[in-house]
């Protein structure tokens, strides 16, 4: 058995590739039992505002790297990553409450990240445009250049601390950026313990500037601050929305949330997909914005799929994240998991049925399946962020790509069919950024486009895409 001790540790912030102590500090706890396991520096205005200063020379000094060096510089953090993977997946599991075999996989996640940033970095170019298609272009050549855009801001959720960090830190890097990155209040502890790493790599000082502290005062500096050349970040719709509003004619990427849907059809392999509901609704308690949400059941199916669901998803384990054996543990912080305790009464008290679970302990819910719920009830048309799946019944699926289709949320849909060209049609009449096909719309590797439309965002990610965002496209054109 795994021991759970821990022992209470001391996080600096970073800028300009030194440590620094503010003294304002934080106490993080461990989210299943409220355990403080560390004490965080958090970023006030002149610790800011030297952030800004060193990633402005971390800026120039990062541009001045030829691709090459990048690449090498990116490859390096990967293989310290590498070094370091238990101890990292240790302060996840401890800072987010997750399972300690799922923060083992963010960080070989974190690698694979790295490993695509590095490709992206040596794959980094522009094109030859055919100046002679215009009249006006007889003689004439151009082509365009990728240049790096200057200092990236990077905003991060609580889910992923340390793959989230990566997404943003790997193409803003690989592009010839500095990086200032403000991660949740609740979750600081990898982007802090990833920083030093990034200086051993032998990034330039000022390169990448961790400035912990609370979304409206830090977060809110930090978008607000022109210097900032582009805003890239993830997190929650309402926040989303402000941050857009705020940031003027900068650049910004917008990585936001969903509810998402599963259709399966009577010819899917039920064998397959019902262990992947159970991973993509329940791993991290649901709280991965991917996390399966509501699955539309064809009605020839929906029994035979709902027994065999409710079967497997009684039989993961709860306890301590730290526990080897641990299936599921808890949400964030209890506040998370009231409200989800209350979404789930909600459809109760509106006639729904609650197939299992539905109960909160501390901070954890256990798994919970629910029926024969209205589409307008939260636990449907909202995002749960919580270990809570609704399963729909539907006799065609033009009703059900009409029903998911119909939300305010665009970012991945699964469908299960084992006919072809069925799946390409409802690819093709669903609105969404990525439509995965037998799978749950949980999939992801980390090199993918991923990203949304709607409510779920505005750009992609995935370091090949998330590189064009962090760069600026310059034209040469010249008269032969
Ligand atoms: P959140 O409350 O929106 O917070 C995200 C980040 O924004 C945090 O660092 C937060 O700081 C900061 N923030 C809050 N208010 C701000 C403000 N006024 N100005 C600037 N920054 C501000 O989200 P969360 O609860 O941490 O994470 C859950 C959400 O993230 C879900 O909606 C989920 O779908 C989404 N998500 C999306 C993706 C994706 O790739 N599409 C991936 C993971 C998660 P504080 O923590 O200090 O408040």
């Amino acid at each position: 058995m795994a021991t759970v001790a821990t022992e209470k540790m001391e996080f600096p912030l970073w800028v300009g590739g030194k440590a620094v102590k503010t003294g304002k500090l934080r106490t993080i706890n461990l989210p299943y039992d409220g355990a403080a396991v560390a004490e965080v520096h958090e970023a006030d205005e002149a610790t800011f505002g030297r952030a800004v200063e060193s990633a402005q020379e971390g800026s120039r000094a990062m541009a001045a790297l030829t691709l090459y060096e990048r690449a090498s510089l990116l490859e390096k953090l990967r293989a310290l990553l590498v070094r370091d993977a238990e101890p990292f997946a240790r302060l996840i599991a401890m800072e987010t409450g997750k399972p300690i075999r799922e923060a083992r996989t963010e960080v070989e996640r974190g690698q694979l990240t790295l490993t695509a940033s590095a490709d992206a970095a040596r794959s980094l170019h522009g094109e030859v445009v055919p100046m002679e298609a215009a009249p006006s272009g007889k003689g004439r050549w151009a082509i365009t250049v990728r240049e790096p855009i200057g200092i990236v801001g990077a905003i991060t959720p609580f889910n992923f601390p340390l793959n989230l960090a990566l997404h943003k830190l790997g193409p803003a890097l690989a592009a010839g950026n500095s990086v200032i990155h403000k991660p949740s209040e609740n979750t600081p502890l990898s982007a802090l313990r990833l920083a030093p790493l990034v200086q051993e790599a032998g990034a330039p000082p000022g390169a990448y500037n961790v400035v912990p502290g609370d979304g409206e005062t830090v977060g809110n500096w930090l978008v607000m601050d022109r210097r900032i050349a582009m805003v890239t970040f993830t997190g929650s719709v309402p926040v989303g929305e402000q941050i857009r509003a705020k940031a003027g004619m900068r650049r910004i990427a917008l990585e936001m949330g969903n509810n998402s849907s599963l259709i399966v059809e009577p010819d899917a392999d039920l064998e397959a997909i019902v262990p992947r509901c159970v991973t993509g609704a329940f791993s991290h308690s649901g709280q991965v914005c991917i996390s399966v949400q509501n699955v539309f059941l064809h009605e020839r199916i929906a029994r035979e799929f709902t027994e065999q669901y409710i079967e497997r998803a009684r039989k993961l384990k709860p306890g301590h994240p730290l526990e080897e054996s641990t299936e599921i543990s808890s949400l964030i912080n209890v506040e998370a998991a009231r409200r989800v305790e209350s979404w789930i009464g909600q459809a109760r008290d509106a006639g729904s049925r609650i197939l299992t679970g539905g109960v909160r302990r501390h901070a954890s819910i256990e798994p919970t399946i629910i029926a024969d719920a209205d589409p307008s009830l939260n636990v449907c048309c909202k995002e749960v962020f919580g270990p809570v799946v609704v399963l729909h019944r539907y006799s065609k699926i033009e009703d059900a790509i009409a029903q998911v289709n119909s939300g305010d949320y665009g970012l991945q849909v699964g469908v299960c069919t084992r006919d072809l060209s069925l799946a390409f049609r409802a690819a093709s009449a669903l609105r969404f950024g990525g439509v995965i096909v037998n799978d749950v719309p949980a999939y992801r590797v980390d090199h993918m486009p991923y990203g949304g439309v709607k409510k779920s965002g505005i750009g992609r990610e995935g370091p090949r895409y998330a590189i064009e965002e962090m760069t600026e496209l310059k034209l040469i054109c010249w008269k032969a």
